[in-house]
Formats: structure tokens, sequence, C-alpha cells
């Protein structure tokens, strides 16, 4: 872990409840930190904003790459206005793309390898998994492996959410000394409105949830 302390890290970064914890726990395991959005035709401008205040509060190299290709490919529910965000029993919610992931944690290895880092933070999670494929542990270390062979480079993928649910997270961020910060400033709202956000869309429930579940454990283990 010493040696982590030498070394730099990329994190995969949107600005939300999930990459801004990993960002801070990122920060404290590795000697420099950049963060890398993808810009793919978010539904709310505001999402790259926040991501782009985020790294300019913390102090950390920030890079947005265009991926509005990914909205060619698959248009769905996070990209287009008249796409509704909806799940059928059974079926994967309209926001997924496929291969998403796959294909923002190639492109930030191609781009982590330019930039002089080995190591690559993302905050994928199997545990409220939603049925993303390439969320998966198993996809993750088999990635880590098939991105190694590609680029003759050692790189190991970070996932300090995989096991965690949404409670465990916010319970990490007070651990990092970030709950304030992750709950004000980070934006994981559909309906683009930052910190506890509209309350009504899925994401919010979620993420109220999470939050909800974490507070009361707290006020437990405080009383
Ligand atoms: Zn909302």
């Amino acid at each position: 872990m010493e040696r982590m302390k030498q070394e730099k890290a990329v994190v995969v970064f949107s600005g939300g409840q999930d990459s801004t914890t990993c960002l801070f726990w990122a920060k404290k395991q590795f000697g420099e930190v950049e963060v890398l959005t993808f810009n793919y035709g978010q539904r709310h401008k505001q999402e790259i904003e926040c991501a782009r205040a985020i790294a300019a509060e913390q102090g950390v190299n920030h890079t947005i790459l265009d991926m509005s290709l990914l909205n060619q490919l698959a248009p769905n529910a996070l990209t287009r206005d008249d796409v509704a965000i909806e799940q059928k029993e059974g079926e994967l919610p309209s926001t997924f793309v496929d291969g998403r992931n796959l294909l923002f944690l190639s492109f930030a290895a191609v781009y982590a390898k330019q930039a002089g880092a080995r190591h690559l933070v993302t905050g994928v999670c199997e545990t409220d998994f939603s049925g993303y494929p390439d969320c998966r542990d198993i996809f993750v270390k088999s990635l880590n492996v098939t991105l190694n062979l590609s680029m003759d480079y050692s790189f190991v993928i970070h996932t300090p959410l995989m096991w965690l649910n949404k409670a465990e997270t916010w319970k990490l961020a007070d651990e990092l000394g970030a709950f304030d910060y992750v709950r004000e400033k980070t934006l994981t709202c559909y309906n683009g409105i930052i910190g506890d956000g509209c309350g009504e869309c899925p994401a919010c429930k979620l993420r109220k949830a999470g939050l909800v579940s974490y507070l009361a454990e707290r006020q437990e283990a405080n009383a």
C-alpha cells in the first residue's frame, strides 16, 4: 500500500455520489489523482458542470472526453429527452446502454497510460445490482487482464464500492470526512437538482433510502 502513495490514479468521475466518494477515497490512497468525465450528451448539462465544479474545488486535474458516439450507438433515456426513464418487470431499466462501462473503462485506461497512471478507480457496484453485466466484479477483473495484455501495462482497476450497498457508501464518505460534501455537492438526480435532489425520480429515491438507512444506523451507534 505504501507504494500506492507515490503513484498516480485516474478516477472515472461523473460528479455523482458514487464517483465523488471514489475521488475522496483515491485522494487518501494515491500520491496524485486525476479525474476523467465522459460527455455522452447527458440529459442534464448540469452533470458535466457539477463534475467540473467538484474537480476544481478538490484541486484535481479534470479531463472531459467526448463520448457522444454512445448516443449514436444506443439512444436511451439518459441521453434522450424523448425516451422515458422506466423499468419494466424483469427487464433492464431504460437508462441502460449495452457495453457503456466496458467502453468507459477502456477509454479511461488508454487515457491513464499516456498520463503515466496505472491505477484506475471506478464506482461500479455489484450490490445494488440493477442488471448491468459490465458492472460486475467478474467483468472488471476480466477487463483488467485484457487491458494489461492489450497495452502491455500493469493497470490495477480499483472498485472501492463494489460490495457496498447505498447506506455503506454513505458510511464510507463519512469515514473519509466527506459526508457533508458528498451530500451537498454531488448530483445524482435525473432532474438535474444537486444535493438531495427532486426526491421523486428513481435515482433520488435510491439515494435517499441509503441515506436514511445510514443516518439511522449512525444515530444508533452514537446513542
Ligand atoms: Zn431526482
